[in-house]
């Protein structure tokens, strides 16, 4: 999945994902990534999230809302994606003896961001002011800010 968040100069955000799914998906599966709340969500007022990886875990948590809602709540775009997605990643391992590969990517309607992951993965931020950087996440960095 690619997943975007947006902030233009009249402070309008916006949120996309675009996703090939799940190789070898089932007929029929549909993931997170066309699931508002799930695979993205956003709030001009408050930020944006996005998601990729395994979309059944993804859902369980819904998390690129309750990373939106614990931006609304004051917290940073990295805060929030670290309480909303490690202790979650805890939460699966405890329910169910495992965790699928998933990354999320956020930003407030400051342009301010945040990323979490349980793998190693890629991502961009751009700016009017400085082009496109392309940064890597890993879970260990970002368990390292919490
Ligand atoms: N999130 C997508 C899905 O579960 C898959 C992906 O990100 O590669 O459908």
């Amino acid at each position: 999945t690619v997943g975007a968040i947006t902030l233009d100069k009249n402070n309008s955000m916006a949120a996309a994902t675009s996703t090939s799914g799940l190789f070898m998906k089932k007929d029929g599966r549909v993931g997170d990534s066309p699931l508002s709340g799930s695979g993205f969500y956003v709030d001009s007022k408050v930020g944006g999230a996005a998601a990729t990886g395994l979309g059944e875990d993804i859902m369980k948590g819904c998390l690129s809302y309750e990373i939106v809602r614990r931006m609304q709540e004051g917290e940073l775009p990295q805060d929030a994606c670290n309480h909303a997605v490690y202790p979650f990643i805890k939460d699966l391992k405890k329910r169910y003896g495992k965790a699928g590969e998933f990354s999320l990517v956020a930003m407030n309607n400051k342009g301010e961001w945040g990323v979490a992951t349980n793998v190693e993965f890629t991502f961009c931020v751009a700016t009017d002011k400085q082009k496109s950087v392309i940064l890597m996440a890993n879970p260990i960095d970002n368990m390292k800010t919490k």
